[in-house]
Formats: C-alpha cells, structure tokens, sequence
C-alpha cells in the first residue's frame, strides 16, 4: 500500500505537474542493487511436496502501527465483486506489520519493516519528504512497537531483512535497521517507471541512503507454471519467495514452514481481508490490476490446494 495519490495531486499544481510528466517517466529507487547471495531457484512443485510437513521456523507478525487510509486504494471497488456488496469509498483501519522470522541455523529475518519511531516523531529528519508527509498522512498513523524496539528485543542481530515490495510504507522500518543488514527484494522493483515516482522516490532513496545495495532475488521460471518463480531461500525447504507481479513488478510472497505449519505472507498482493476472502485485488496502490489479479489467484489457488496453510495478508489481520 502506498499513499493516496489522489490526495497527493491535490497538492501539486497542474503546471508543475504537466512538466513533470512530460520530462520524466522515474524509476521507483536509484539505489543499488546486486544478485542475491541466498537462495536457490526452484519449481512450484518441489516447493509444493514439502509444504504440509511442520518445520523448524518460529514467525511472529508484529502490529508495529495502525493507520487509517482510503478503500479506494485498498480495493478495486469497480469489481463486480465490490458493486454487489456495496462497497464505497471510506477511511479503512490497517495494520503496518514487521515479521520477525527466526531460522535455528541462519538467525533472525525481519520481513518487511515496520515503522521507525523517528518517521513520526521527526519525518523531515527521518527523511519524508513534505509531499509525502502530507500525501500519505502520517497524523493518521498510531505507532505501537517501533522496528528498533523489535529489533532490540532479538537475542541476536539481524540477519537479514526480506522485502515484500518497496512502497513507503514497507520501508519506514529503515532509519532504525543498521547500514551492513543485507536487504533483499524483488527483480525490476526499482527499475519500475511511474509517473508518481516524481514525488516518491526522494524519499524511497533518503529511507535506503547509505544500506548495502538491494539484493534481487534471482528468480528463474516455474517449470512447474504455478508462479513467476519460486526461490528456495535457505536451500533447505524451510523458507520460500514466490514472485507476484502486479502490485509492483517485483511484488513477492513468502510462504514458511513454521514449527505450526506453512504460513504464508502475501505481501500487498492483497492488502485487506474482504479482497482476499472475495477474490479483489487492491485499488489504486496498485500498479497493474490484471497481474494483480492474477498473482492473487495464484496465492488463493496455492492455499486451496494446502488448506492447513495460515494466510497473513499485507495490511490486516
Ligand atoms: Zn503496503
């Protein structure tokens, strides 16, 4: 999820906003990237075979903040879905989540990153632009845990940090994450050109500045034609990223065998509980609704065929 552009626009005057438009189709980060050191390319099926067998992994998902934000960008409410329920847009409560993933041989994974302390109490300092401060309405942000109490409260340091997406508010966790954590994303995520980018990216940069490069999960095609691609992350069957493109080219899931079972992350693919339940993908924070669409199906498919498995969506419980 990311902010309301419609809001955004409003702050922009429509001059500054035609030059813009007409100069640059921006990239969505100009931070490095470089090839992932984990991870082992797979298929669906090898992945499938071992899902329904416990594991060794321990997962905990952290409410770091709750926000407020417009349906429209949650839901596509043009859905025949959403009509018939008579859905409107409104001020929808969501949750900003940090995974806390423990592995007994490779440590502690934060995935995705919850909220820094430092983006609400100071966020020109933590590095938020003033249109992003207004465009996506920190004041409307409750913060709970913060990613450096999360942090310090691990045995151990970090590890690593998974990315679901690069959107704001999967990034805000940053300022409190120590420059030599490896952080891994998705292929293209920062190569992605959009317009809003105009406006974003600055802050994109500012919340990356002086982290290791971004390390790309080096997917190959599903031989088995489930996903985009699946990576075995540990090479050991325990933890697992699937590429869904829609929400951002680089969208990715995680699928983890916890000691209670498979649980899987679907990241923004699906932000809210009634688009998962009903099949709607995301409104206006996403970037290509028919690949949204179908990477949804495809998660909804996957735990279909594994029922014991535990969904945990992008923005709510
Ligand atoms: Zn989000």
């Amino acid at each position: 999820m990311k902010f309301n552009a419609i809001n955004l626009v409003q702050l922009v005057h429509v001059a500054t906003l035609s030059a813009c438009l007409s100069l640059c189709a921006c990239t969505s980060s100009t931070h490095l990237t470089q090839a992932a050191s984990l991870g082992l390319a797979i298929n669906s099926t090898q992945m499938e075979t071992v899902l329904d067998q416990p594991g060794e992994l321990e997962l905990e998902t952290i409410n770091s903040a709750d926000w407020r934000v417009d349906l429209s960008g949650l839901l596509n409410l043009e859905h025949p879905k959403a009509i018939a329920a008579g859905l409107r847009n409104r001020e929808e409560p969501i949750q900003i989540f940090a995974h806390v993933l423990h592995h007994p041989k490779f440590g502690y994974f934060l995935i995705d990153t919850g909220v820094s302390e430092k983006v609400v109490n100071d966020p020109e300092a933590a590095g938020i632009s003033w249109l992003m401060r207004h465009g996506m309405h920190l004041e409307k942000m409750t913060l709970h845990r913060s990613t450096a109490n999360i942090i310090q409260s691990l045995p151990q340091a970090l590890s690593g940090v998974w990315l679901t997406h690069l959107h704001i508010d999967h990034i805000i966790g940053m300022p409190d994450i120590a420059a030599n954590v490896p952080v891994y994303a998705g292929p293209h995520e920062t190569e992605e050109s959009y317009w809003l980018n105009v406006f974003v990216r600055s802050t994109t940069d500012r919340l990356l500045e002086n982290k290791s490069p971004l390390q790309v999960w080096q997917f190959k095609p599903d031989t088995a034609n489930r996903f985009e691609g699946v990576i075995d992350i540990f090479g050991d069957g325990s933890a697992f990223a699937l590429h869904v493109p829609g929400h951002t080219a680089g969208s990715i899931a995680y699928v983890l065998r916890t000691k209670h079972g498979a649980v899987l992350l679907t990241g923004d693919t699906s932000h809210t509980r009634w688009g998962w339940d009903n099949g709607v993908e995301p409104g206006d924070f996403t970037r290509q609704h028919p690949n949204n669409l179908a990477s949804l199906d495809k998660l909804k498919a996957l735990v279909a065929r594994h029922p014991a498995m535990q969904v945990r969506l992008g923005h709510q419980f």
